[in-house]
């Protein structure tokens, strides 16, 4: 009769950590060997890690681009606002490598390098949000943009501001440690200006209140974020997402601030041209001299100015810049249409004075650069509808075909 031990020794063991099947929630047999569930599961997770896919936002900030590299970058993209994109090319090279140095950085006695956010000052449609999401692409870094309309305090109808943050998240795909270092783009960060001057007693929903709470993400904190925002889902885990390395670009029309440039250069004669009337000075020329100050005056509250220490201005498109605008970038409308009709066997050409024909729309009913993309399709869709019946031939549109389709234009 065998005695216990001998029962002991011909029970299965694991193969790598020697546990006998009794001492086991499970033990898989192979050719010439055991494996117990917890050293399957161990192995599954060198494996994981071993092989895991890298974040699809892999910062490098070893060999990040240089400002002429980024601003080379913009250049395929935007036309003209030579300004705007050497302050951004800038701006968004020293925030990469102040994250750099603050990696690296074991003490924190070293000088600290404050983050540079951007407010961009422009007309719609002059290209800043097209700026903001040409930087992000460039660096491979999550890019959300976000409404400041649509933005309210806590406990008001509409997003809290803590939802700029879930979009960035998305964009991250959830990554929280690439949205730490991502970039969100603020639109019409006009539009919550203050109403008057002065500091308001009661409480003002539509504006201060939401700078105030914005001013909490630019001074970076720790924010708790809904996943999946809102304040619909109640239930959900919050996510801590700290925005100490988020670069914020803000964007705004600001209609009206030539008057307070006006008014401060007037009581301050420096950097004024004395011989120009008022009527000389356009738009366009007064952005130039816009101030911090300024911001002010239109309603920003001092310490949100205070937190974004770059400003610029974007020019308002000419005739020319359209015109470029249609055919230059890397992924100009012309080149688009082309690139489909090509697939279907279709050579699409313009006729110059198609293309000044589709400027001329977009200037006459002040469409703007937005406006390029619906004169286009509208001009092309008969062209599209038929598609098939031209396989094999040259297309060339002319200036009568941009006229007969965008007559009504104004009634759109
Ligand atoms: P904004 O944010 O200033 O209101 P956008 O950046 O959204 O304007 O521009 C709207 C569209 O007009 C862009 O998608 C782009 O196609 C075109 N556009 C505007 N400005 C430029 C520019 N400077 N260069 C190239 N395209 C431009």
């Amino acid at each position: 009769m065998a005695n216990k031990n001998t029962h002991k020794v011909s029970e299965d063991h694991c193969s790598f950590c020697g546990r006998p099947r009794s001492q086991t929630r499970l033990l898989l047999s192979g050719l010439n060997g055991f494996i117990c569930d917890s050293c399957a599961e161990q192995a599954s997770q060198i494996i994981k890690e071993t092989y895991a896919t890298p974040s699809k936002f892999d910062i490098h900030l070893d060999n990040l681009p240089s400002p002429k590299e980024i601003k080379k970058e913009l250049d395929q993209y935007v036309i003209g606002q030579e300004e705007a994109k050497k302050v951004l090319s800038v701006a968004v090279y020293n925030h990469y490598k102040r994250l750099q140095y603050s990696a690296g950085k074991a003490q924190t006695d070293e000088v600290e390098i404050e983050k540079s956010n951007i407010i961009i000052v422009g007309e719609t449609g002059t290209g800043k949000t097209l700026l903001a999401r040409t930087i992000a692409r460039s660096l491979h870094v999550p890019f959300a943009i976000a409404d400041a309309t649509t933005l309210t305090e806590a406990g008001y109808v509409g997003d809290d501001v803590e939802n700029v943050l879930v979009r960035l998240l998305q964009a991250a795909d959830y990554d929280v440690a690439a949205a730490e270092k991502g970039i969100v783009f603020i639109d019409e960060i006009d539009k919550i200006a203050r109403k008057s001057d002065n500091p308001s007693i009661t409480r003002d929903v539509s504006g201060e209140g939401v700078q105030q709470a914005l001013l909490k993400l630019l001074e970076g904190a720790v924010v708790n974020v809904p996943p999946k925002g809102g304040r619909k889902h109640p239930e959900q885990e919050m996510i801590a997402v700290d925005t100490r390395n988020i670069l914020f670009i803000s964007g705004g029309a600001f209609d009206g601030i030539e008057r307070h440039i006006a008014s401060r250069i007037k009581s301050n004669v420096i950097g004024f041209n004395g011989t120009k009337t008022r009527e000389e000075i356009d738009r366009h020329n007064m952005l130039r001299y816009l101030l911090p100050h300024d911001l002010k005056r239109f309603g920003l509250i001092p310490e949100l100015v205070g937190r974004f220490p770059m400003l610029t201005h974007l020019n308002p498109l000419d005739r020319e810049a359209l015109l470029r605008i249609l055919t230059e970038p890397k992924n100009a409308l012309v080149k688009q249409y082309q690139m489909l009709f090509h697939i279907d066997g279709v050579e699409l050409h313009f006729d110059p004075s198609a293309l000044d024909a589709v400027v001329d729309t977009a200037i006459e009913f002040k469409l703007g650069a937005r406006g390029l993309r619906a004169i286009m399709e509208n001009t092309l869709t008969d062209y599209m509808f038929g598609i098939r019946s031209l396989k094999g031939k040259q297309l060339v549109i002319t200036r009568d075909d941009v006229i007969k389709h965008n007559t009504d234009m104004d009634q759109e």
